[in-house]
């Protein structure tokens, strides 16, 4: 199954995404976290990517496309693969297009308040993408996958989430209409008082594999 995971930030598209990376053996391939490692080892796309990233605006479509074709090309993208905050804007749907087939497009939605309330608690570990929030961390900064030292990310501060929460509405939020017209999109209404495990649920009832 190709996937495309769409929803504003702090929706759980990483969340859910590592358990169908999990659940179905097929890889979870997060521009996020592809340009978050590219900033932290210093690359010539890391230092292009940085000043955008920390603004909580989008890195230019040029840079994120190319990353995405050259990684779907990898043995262990030919069985399918989960697609994980790309594509963001239309030019990049467009592109994708020209180079994936996508079977389905999973639309994760939750109101601002509740996204504004995750992402100000969030800390994420930058070795293999792991997110959690301090609510349940008890204390505890080290990932629970790997060991690794949790961090806040830099774009989780109060007023770039503000600027992420209205890059989303002008930006990608188009691409659910986009999706719906290519027959190709599936919703699932999160329950912000819902465990993970619950909405994981939904999520699978939404991709028929429940
Ligand atoms: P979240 O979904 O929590 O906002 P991501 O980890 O997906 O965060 O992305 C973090 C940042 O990386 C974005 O705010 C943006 O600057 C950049 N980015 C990630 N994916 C893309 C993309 N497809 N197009 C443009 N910029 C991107
Ligand atoms: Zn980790």
């Amino acid at each position: 199954m190709n996937l495309i995971l769409l929803g504003p930030p702090g929706a759980g598209k990483g969340t859910h995404a590592q358990r169908l990376m999990n659940e179905l053996g097929i890889p979870q391939i997060s521009t996020g976290d592809a340009l978050r490692q590219a900033v932290k080892a210093g690359t010539e796309l890391g230092l292009s990517a940085k000043k955008y990233m920390e603004a909580g605006d989008l890195v230019p479509d040029e840079l994120v496309i190319g990353i995405v074709e050259e990684r779907l090309k990898a043995p262990d993208c030919q069985k399918g693969y989960i697609l994980d905050g790309f594509p963001r804007t239309v030019k990049q749907a467009e592109a994708l297009s020209r180079f994936a087939k996508i079977d389905v497009a999973l639309n994760l939605s939750l109101a601002d308040e509740v996204i504004i309330r995750r992402l100000s608690g969030r800390r994420v570990c930058l070795k293999c993408g792991g997110t959690y929030h301090i609510s349940t961390l008890n204390g505890r900064d080290t990932c629970a996958n790997c060991g690794e030292k949790l961090v806040q990310r830099k774009d989780d501060a109060p007023e770039t989430i503000r600027n992420r929460l209205s890059v989303y509405a002008g930006q990608t939020a188009p691409l659910i209409d986009y999706y719906q017209q290519k027959g190709l999109l599936r919703t699932v209404d999160c329950d912000p008082d819902a465990t993970v495990e619950e909405t994981y649920d939904a999520v699978r009832k939404a991709l028929d594999l429940a």
